[in-house]
């Protein structure tokens, strides 16, 4: 099911913990943004769009994650845009056979089995200094940062004021920082805020990878509570944070075992 959140913005969200996908329109012609999880919705996306005319002429992989590089032979043979640095993650993660296998086993038991593996991360990297998307719809910004993954990109789609925001900003997951970046993940993570609040001023809407779409003042409140939270991991103290510890909501405690290895892994 598509769910309208801007002109012709729509989001698809999986079952799978709150992964969404971003649908931009331009007549019959899509843009794709993190198609989703599993096969059964993947292909549910595929003819949502087709029940409505239109069909992927282009797609976009905000970063180099799993989750985030899937595709179905229903979605048919769209260009897979990613940032240059996040396509070359992915060619070299792919160039491991083990690679793979190693994601098969370590998918979690509700979507073992069900995750679309043959085209995994097969991407096109974009142009270096792209600034928007090469397609004919609406336009749409490429906001490149070094939080969380390399290469990891935001997208504005600049005239319906929507921010596709990747791994960042959820209202379900704290920051998750690259802890295997050569920089520092702690400085990268806050310079990827300030970028991104920068970008939002241009938004009405922003749609995480993972949780419920924001809108208007929630935007900033949620930019806010990011940095909070690492803030407070720079400083090696508790965060006051409602997405873990006994105020995280229910079903999502595991998200606070998340926050104590990042705490552990930074030393601090
Ligand atoms: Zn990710």
């Amino acid at each position: 099911m598509l769910t309208q959140v801007a002109d012709t913005t729509h989001v698809h969200t999986s079952g799978f913990v709150l992964s969404n996908a971003v649908i931009v329109e331009g007549g019959a012609a899509a843009l794709l943004v993190d198609p989703g999880v599993t096969s059964g919705e993947i292909d549910c996306l595929a003819a949502d769009l087709a029940a409505r005319g239109t069909a992927a002429v282009v797609a976009f992989s905000t970063h180099p994650d799993w989750d985030h590089v899937l595709w179905r032979p229903a979605l048919g043979d769209a260009p897979r845009y990613a940032t240059g640095r996040a396509a070359d993650t992915m060619a070299r993660l792919l160039r491991d056979p083990q690679t793979i296998v190693r994601i098969a086993e370590h998918l979690p038991p509700e979507i073992h089995g069900q995750v679309p593996l043959e085209r995994l991360g097969l991407l096109t990297s974009l142009p270096d200094g792209t600034t928007h998307l090469p397609w004919d719809g609406p336009r749409v910004r490429v906001a490149e940062h070094r939080a969380h993954a390399p290469g990891h990109a935001a997208l504005l789609v600049e005239e319906q004021g929507v921010l596709a925001a990747g791994d960042m900003l959820s209202d379900v997951f704290v920051p998750m920082l690259d802890l295997d970046s050569d920089g520092d993940p702690v400085e990268e993570y806050l310079a990827a805020l300030d970028l991104l609040e920068a970008v939002a001023a241009d938004a009405d809407v922003a749609v995480p990878g993972h949780g419920t779409v924001a809108r208007g003042p929630a935007i900033g409140a949620r930019i806010a509570l990011d940095r909070a939270y690492v803030h407070a991991l720079r400083d090696g103290t508790d965060p006051d944070d409602p997405r873990i510890g006994s105020s995280a909501p229910e079903g999502w405690q595991w998200v606070t075992g998340i926050h104590q290895w990042q705490a552990e892994r930074l030393g601090r």
